[in-house]
């Protein structure tokens, strides 16, 4: 249900990201930039698609019978399919990806084909919940997984918390799988994530989300249980969308979810009105800024600040985007927070769930 109390809301603009867009403005506008970036966007969408289809058909048509073709393609498939999620789906949801909306929604189709998982329930969940309110208790549903665990120090203490930064590993293992079944359907039968209001689709979005449930489960499950003996293809669906699940979760997990980030209560964002560019850049934290091989896999999700200011540019821009970030965030005196490695970032991760988990008190030691 939705809210009946006064929704929270931003202001918008303000100098920090007046200067901001001007200077990716013109960063995008130097002879070659924007076509460079589009052109790596696109060799990556064709690699990641490669990868995954090509990695599918030798295991079900060329690997029974040899052990190690069937490892090498089921990683290929895995990795493949990763790629898709966060080097095309993302981008192509948020209309980074062409500057035509109808083709950025039929590339954006592969959250549906690939993942298992509804594009039109994400751009709700993701464009809408996560992007406009990031970190807000009870809008952001990515940050509100009461009463499994307790992310925001609003949010109500439980006994079981105390654990929660151990179990909370198996449960982001099994977040896709539970968006590809009941996850889709209870948000359309509940009309809402978070606040932000889902209709149920018609048309080409129901034919839609119809037809990519029929086609994920077509080559996910059944192809594999015509090929294989059921239970090596129910194992091997089961670590395929666990592993999605933990890599996809942990990702934007080190993004919010850690000691250096802001959370906020809906009450705050009604008492005191933020701008959205400075709430954005403090609930958000960039991590292995210079680690190559993770910029490229994650899509660039590892500079989520970059990501969370400029969601339709493409993803193969932010780090350049982030020097401009980090230089107009020390001259409007806004905190950028980027973790060295990604040791750092699951150690904050991890200690801010301990906190939370134990009370959300530190513990403060006198020394001397
Ligand atoms: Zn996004």
């Amino acid at each position: 249900m939705l809210s009946s109390q006064a929704k929270p809301s931003f202001a918008s603009g303000g100098a920090f990201l007046d200067d901001t867009r001007r200077e990716v403005a013109e960063y995008l506008a130097e002879n070659g930039v924007d076509a460079a970036g589009r052109r790596r966007l696109y060799a990556k969408g064709i690699v990641a698609s490669v990868l995954m289809v090509g990695s599918w058909t030798v295991l079900m048509f060329a690997s029974p019978g040899s052990v190690y073709l069937g490892v090498v393609s089921y990683l290929g498939l895995l990795l493949g399919t990763m790629l898709v999620a966060f080097c095309v789906m993302h981008d192509a949801n948020h209309g980074a990806y062409f500057r035509s909306r109808r083709l950025n929604h039929l590339l954006g189709w592969t959250a549906d084909v690939a993942l298992g998982i509804s594009s039109y329930a994400w751009r709700v969940k993701h464009n809408v919940a996560h992007h406009t309110y990031t970190n807000v208790d009870g809008y952001d549903a990515d940050i509100t997984q009461v009463p499994f665990a307790r992310f925001i120090p609003v949010q109500p203490r439980r006994p079981w918390y105390r654990f929660q930064h151990v179990y909370i590993w198996p449960l982001y293992c099994l977040m896709v799988f539970r968006w590809q079944t009941a996850g889709d359907i209870a948000a359309l039968r509940r009309g809402s994530i978070g606040q932000s209001a889902l209709r149920m689709p018609r048309g080409w979005d129901l034919a839609g989300l119809l037809a990519g449930k029929a086609i994920f489960v077509t080559w996910a499950i059944v192809v594999p249980l015509l090929v294989f003996p059921w239970w090596l293809a129910v194992a091997g669906y089961v670590v395929f969308a666990m592993t999605l699940g933990l890599v996809t979760a942990t990702t934007f997990q080190l993004a919010h979810c850690v000691e250096e980030a802001t959370f906020a209560a809906p009450s705050d964002l009604v008492a005191q009105r933020r701008v959205w560019a400075v709430h954005e850049v403090e609930t958000t934290v960039d991590f292995c800024p210079h680690n190559r091989v993770l910029t490229w896999a994650l899509g660039g999700l590892n500079y989520q600040i970059e990501h969370h200011l400029f969601p339709r540019v493409p993803h193969t821009h932010y780090p350049r985007i982030a020097e401009i970030v980090a230089r107009n965030c020390s001259l409007h005196g806004i905190r950028h927070t980027s973790q060295p490695t990604l040791r750092a970032a699951l150690r904050s991760h991890h200690r801010h769930l301990r906190t939370l988990g134990l009370g959300g008190h530190r513990v403060e030691i006198e020394m001397g």
